[in-house]
């Protein structure tokens, strides 16, 4: 969905981190994620406690996916809010891609295939001017 607002007026965003059992580490790394957007693209994403205008939530997900976005919910797997910061933050930032219109393709964020965005190394994938 790309958001019909001018630049200047904040998008709303929200984290459901119930059930999860690091709720402060995650929302630290999902915020790191609208974070990096907001630099990448000069939207600004504003946090909200609840009713967003996008929402992170953490659901059981297909395991060869493990997360998608459906319109403006970001639907995360509890699986990844237990792996490393590193790894939540960018799958949360390629779901907010496609939150913010953008489909597969290039070689950053938003390339590759279903687990593209595993950190193998730990080394994080950044935005990058084409994502
Ligand atoms: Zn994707």
């Amino acid at each position: 969905m790309i958001f019909p607002v001018p630049l200047c007026v904040p998008i709303t965003w929200s984290i459901d981190t119930t059930g999860l059992s690091h709720p402060g580490r995650t929302s630290v790394a999902v915020g790191r994620a609208f974070d990096e957007w907001s630099a990448a693209t000069g939207l600004r994403f504003q946090w909200v406690s609840s009713g967003g205008r996008v929402s992170a939530v953490f659901h059981p997900v297909d395991p060869r996916w493990l997360a998608y976005a459906l319109e403006d919910v970001i639907v995360v797997d509890p699986v990844v809010a237990n792996a490393v910061s590193t790894y939540q933050r960018e799958v949360v930032a390629h779901e907010l891609g496609h939150v913010l219109g953008l489909p597969h393709g290039g070689p950053g964020l938003m390339g590759g295939n279903a687990t593209h965005v595993m950190p193998i190394d730990g080394q994080a994938v950044s935005i990058q001017p084409c994502d």
